[in-house]
């Protein structure tokens, strides 16, 4: 399939830009072929305007057209076949099994969404009867919908490319909502997000869709972003990535003469307590789960179990941490930014006093570095993320250390706990504590691997995100784009309409 490199602004090809940026295969280093033009200001300003006309007709769209128009948009990626797989891995250096795997989670999502429009209860139409002869004053007739709030820019992040990009979780959840979607392309990865674009588009013509029902605009400096951000037609925005991206966007949205929600999921280091009982049942498998946890894609998720918490008197559970880690080779890091980030990262915590390191590799390797609670507690900036396989072991002198370590954390993507039933009763608190801390708390278990169902919640207080009280997965993922609405007494024969 020929690439064209330009804007996709609704239906209409556009490219008038002339900066241009190329991908590049973080394997070899090698720059791709395919020209990208950045979006000019005048593209990115009619992609916007475009959507807002799209939402006049689009909200009106009822949940079984809009349930047609996701499926269309699995079969359409699934359509794409081998050329899909092939241009994510190069373009990312993730291997074709992952990609594979990660484009089941965007085709089942999508239709999770779609199965969920089809029942229609999420839109929780509730209804207070009038109650006309209440004394000392009638009540009215009430009803309360969930009405979608209107165009949404959307930034996916360099490690998903399929299942958090063009038609990933924020794009599937603004459309379920009846919100366009201007998407920001990520230039780690422009040629996936063209394919992914056009299929979309292609689904929207097929099942009836307002033009401008979807867009994509490229970009790889910060402007175009900014310039989407800061469109008054935009009433929302979803990002996926860093926390300096995250934050930057969600202060350029408050700033607004209109301020913006925006939905910012961040980095996070995902804590995981090792507990006495635990760790003398289990040991040696644990060091081993835990070691291919924070290795697997090369440490790089957002779930990546960067802090982990032991006793010190099971320091040898550490030293076969270790041992796992020294063993275990890592793929290339998806960008030369997220390479040199990792390695300057890892250099600054290793010349800190009071941390060591236990493993041996100076370039992208598996890393351990240890601490003490005191020191973690007194140095925040320990527990940051730094993405990519390095973990840093906290060891604390007894459980009121454990507790305090907790205590002090930010809010994270998730927590686990490793324990026995004697540990859990042991250590009632530290769920209290963590129940503050995090979206989602693992027991026995590990946090990479994001199950995408409704009761799940991937997102947390911040820095983890922008607002603790959404979800970036999951099919509650979409009340991020609808806001509450009342009808007092609406007349009799406009019930059965869509608003
Ligand atoms: P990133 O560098 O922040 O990029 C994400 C997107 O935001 C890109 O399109 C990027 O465009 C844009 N962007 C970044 N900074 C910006 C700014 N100041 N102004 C305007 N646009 C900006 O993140 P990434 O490297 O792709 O992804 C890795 C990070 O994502 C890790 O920290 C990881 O933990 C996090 N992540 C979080 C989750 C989650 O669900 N919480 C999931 C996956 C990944 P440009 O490249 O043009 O700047």
């Amino acid at each position: 399939m020929e690439l064209t490199g330009g804007q996709l602004i609704g239906n209409t090809l556009a490219k008038a830009g002339s900066r241009t940026f190329t991908g590049f295969n973080p394997a070899t280093g090698e720059a791709l072929s395919t020209i990208f033009h950045e979006a000019t200001g005048a593209e990115i300003d009619r992609a916007v305007e475009l959507a807002d006309q799209a939402f006049q007709q689009y909200r009106k769209v009822r949940g079984a057209e809009k349930a047609a128009f996701l499926e269309t948009i699995a079969e359409e990626i699934l359509g794409l076949g081998a050329v899909l797989i092939e241009t994510a891995s190069l373009e990312t250096a993730l291997p074709e099994a992952r990609i594979t795997g990660e484009r089941g989670r965007t085709v089942g999502q999508l239709r999770l969404f779609a199965g969920m429009l089809r029942d229609g209860k999420w839109e929780n139409d509730t209804t207070d009867p009038a109650q006309p002869d209440r004394q000392p004053l009638p009540k009215p007739a009430l009803r309360q919908v969930q009405i979608p709030i209107g165009p949404v820019a959307v930034f996916g992040a360099s490690n998903f490319p399929l299942a958090v990009s063009v038609a990933g979780g924020d794009t599937v959840s603004a459309l379920a909502a009846g919100c366009p979607v201007v998407f920001k392309a990520h230039p780690a990865h422009p040629a996936t997000c063209e394919l992914v674009g056009r299929a979309l588009l292609r689904a929207a013509a097929k099942t009836g869709m307002p033009d401008g029902v979807f867009s994509m605009v490229h970009g790889a400096s910060h402007e175009v972003g900014m310039q989407l951000v800061q469109h008054p037609l935009i009433k929302a925005v979803g990002f996926t990535g860093s926390f300096r991206g995250g934050k930057a966007l969600f202060d350029l949205a408050v700033r607004r003469p209109e301020p913006i929600p925006v939905y910012a999921e961040m980095g996070s280091t995902n804590p995981v307590f090792f507990l006495p009982g635990a760790l003398q049942k289990n040991a040696a498998a644990l060091a081993q789960a835990f070691a291919n946890s924070v290795t697997q894609g090369t440490g790089q998720f957002c779930t990546n179990p960067g802090i982990f918490v032991a006793l010190n008197s099971d320091k040898s559970f550490v030293g076969q941490v270790a041992e796992h880690l020294n063993s275990i080779s890592v793929g290339a890091m998806l960008t030369s930014g997220i390479r040199d980030a990792f390695l300057n990262g890892i250099a600054h915590l290793k010349t800190q006093e009071g941390i060591s390191s236990l493993t041996h590799t100076e370039d992208v390797a598996p890393t351990l570095l240890i601490t003490t609670t005191a020191h973690a507690i007194d140095n925040p900036g320990v527990t940051e993320e730094v993405f990519g396989p390095s973990t840093i072991g906290i060891m604390a002198d007894n459980k009121a250390s454990v507790l305090a370590f907790a205590k002090s954390l930010q809010g994270h993507l998730t927590a686990t706990i490793h324990g026995t039933a004697e540990d859990f009763a042991e250590y009632r608190e530290l769920i209290d504590i963590l129940t503050l801390k995090v979206g989602r708390l693992v027991f026995n278990g590990f946090p990479t691997g994001v199950e995408v169902s409704p009761a799940m919640v991937h997102g947390g207080p911040f820095p983890a995100t922008t607002d603790a009280r959404s979800t970036s997965v999951g099919t509650t993922a979409i009340y991020r784009f609808t806001r509450p609405f009342c009808f007092q007494d609406l007349p009799g024969g406009l019930e059965g309409e869509k608003w």
